[in-house]
């Protein structure tokens, strides 16, 4: 059933605590029928100047505020965001596509756990500390530009301002073209709080355009960019020439490494669950399972029967496991690389290329398992950011972490043993950012980022924070 709300129809810009009109906007529609269900601004780059104008005089202000202060400001900024919790759901379902269930788990109750954790990190975290002779001054690095993107848009915004305002920042947002809406209720919530006017400011649009004139803009001292790595080379390009800091989050093709003394069919279900997250989108899903070659067989059939048992439907009802990709141009493109992938020799042990019957207009893609894949086929290197589970042999632990590492990415990644030590010693060896041990839960805490060409820095937790510090070191 299509959902719509007044509060998603937007045609205007946040900059220094005042919503002002765009005369262009763009459509926002539902992936799941089509039907068009709001809409935002196209700002200019004189808007995002503006923005930026305003990020810096807020700057001032807040750059000064105590850490104490910080953190009742956050904490205020959680509370806003949990009394419009349902309209986060409720926009999140709508434009991403994401079930219900999942829009409210791993969409908005994380990033609202964010917040509360940036608001406790940033009344923690020391504005100065004593290393022998030196006083180590931690400095707001001044104004942010968060460019987001549409996968999960309110988690991401929430990872980037929460560290942003907890390291004394403030910011410039750019959000998805496709998923604005979140971002605008989270802009509605920030309005409610103490934080001064401007700490955070809006410009949805181009990215093509706004992206290359925040980054550009003198007034931006950091680029806090989340998006897929064709991009992220281009910004990050842009800003090493300008000597700009840019902290990357991009791609994935994270590993779930089954060791032979695990519990075999658990691990493959929880990592066809992990795959299939958010219909596929998800940066850390886990898209690859590396499993004992002599339990092959066991394993892809115990992934095909998990991905076959999840019922596609309407993101708003709860009985929907999987909602619809995000556009008809994302479905076009997972379409084509599962058929270049079979068209190399892959054995469709669960869904395919074929339509999802009953969701005219919707961009739903069966969940699907692949095997039988050429050791080193681009199926196993490359993201393909939808609903698709590729299965590989290995040859024991050395071979595992082998495998695991043949990819250009290093986001996340999993191990599964009956032995923990063992899994820890494998889990080290694997070049990726972040590893759950047997299904283990995901942490705020901790440092969320990429090695190789998954980026360049850390989200979350004071990895997360120290992002958005310059250091000063005093001696005496
Ligand atoms: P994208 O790279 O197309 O766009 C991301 C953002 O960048 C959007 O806001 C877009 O408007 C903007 N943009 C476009 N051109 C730009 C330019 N030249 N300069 C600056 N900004 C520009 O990515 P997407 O398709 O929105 O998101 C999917 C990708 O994001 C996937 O590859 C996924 O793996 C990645 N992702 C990574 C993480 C992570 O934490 N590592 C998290 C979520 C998504």
């Amino acid at each position: 059933m299509t959902t719509t709300s007044p509060a998603w129809y937007r045609s205007a810009v946040l900059i220094g605590g005042r919503w002002r009109d765009c005369p262009d906007t763009v459509d926002v529609e539902n992936p799941a029928t089509g039907e068009i269900i709001g809409r935002a601004a196209v700002a200019t780059e004189a808007d995002a100047a503006d923005a930026v104008a305003a990020a810096q005089s807020a700057g001032a202000l807040w750059g000064r505020s105590t850490a104490a202060q910080r953190g009742t400001a956050l904490a205020g900024l959680a509370q806003r965001l949990r009394e419009r919790r349902a309209d986060l759901v409720a926009a999140t379902v709508a434009e991403v596509g994401a079930p219900v269930t999942v829009a409210e788990e791993a969409h908005i109750d994380l990033a609202i756990a964010i917040i509360d954790a940036f608001a406790r990190l940033a009344a923690e975290t020391p504005l100065h500390e004593k290393v022998g002779n030196s006083t180590l001054a931690r400095r707001p690095a001044g104004v942010i530009a968060c460019i987001t993107p549409w996968n999960y848009p309110v988690y991401q915004l929430a990872a980037k301002v929460g560290a942003a305002l907890a390291a004394g920042c403030t910011v410039v947002v750019k959000p998805p073209e496709i998923t604005p809406l979140g971002t605008y209720l989270f802009c509605d919530a920030v309005q409610e709080t103490d934080l001064p006017a401007g700490a955070v400011n809006l410009v949805p649009g181009r990215g093509s355009v706004l992206g290359p004139a925040l980054i550009a803009h003198p007034g931006v001292d950091v680029v806090s960019f989340t998006g897929s790595t064709a991009v992220g080379r281009q910004v990050g390009a842009q800003a090493g020439a300008l000597i700009k800091r840019a902290c990357l989050e991009l791609g994935g093709k994270s590993a779930s490494v089954v060791l032979d003394d695990a519990d075999l069919p658990t691990a493959v279900r929880a990592t066809v669950a992990s795959a299939m997250l958010n219909t596929g989108q998800t940066c850390s899903a886990w898209t690859r399972l590396l499993v004992p070659r002599d339990r092959y067989d066991e394993a892809v059939a115990v992934a095909a029967e998990a991905a076959d048992a999840l019922r596609p439907g309407d993101p708003a009802e709860r009985t929907t496991d999987l909602g619809p990709l995000v556009s008809k141009a994302q479905l076009d493109a997972v379409r084509t690389m599962v058929d270049e992938a079979v068209a190399r020799g892959a054995r469709v042990a669960a869904g395919g290329t074929a339509p999802v019957e009953g969701f005219p207009g919707g961009h739903y893609h069966r969940a699907t398992v692949l095997a039988d894949v050429e050791r080193g086929d681009p199926i196993t290197r490359e993201e393909v950011f939808g609903p698709v589970l590729v299965v590989e042999a290995h040859d024991g632990d050395d071979d595992a972490v082998e495998l695991a590492n043949a990819t250009e990415y290093g986001l996340a990644g999993a191990v599964w043993s009956a032995d923990v030590a063992r899994a820890e010693s494998v889990a080290l060896r694997i070049d990726t950012g972040q590893v759950d041990i047997n299904g283990a839960e995901f942490n705020v805490h901790a440092p969320f980022g990429g090695w190789k060409t998954s980026g360049l820095g850390r989200e979350l937790g004071r990895a997360g924070l120290d992002e958005c510090v310059e250091w000063t070191a005093v001696q005496s």
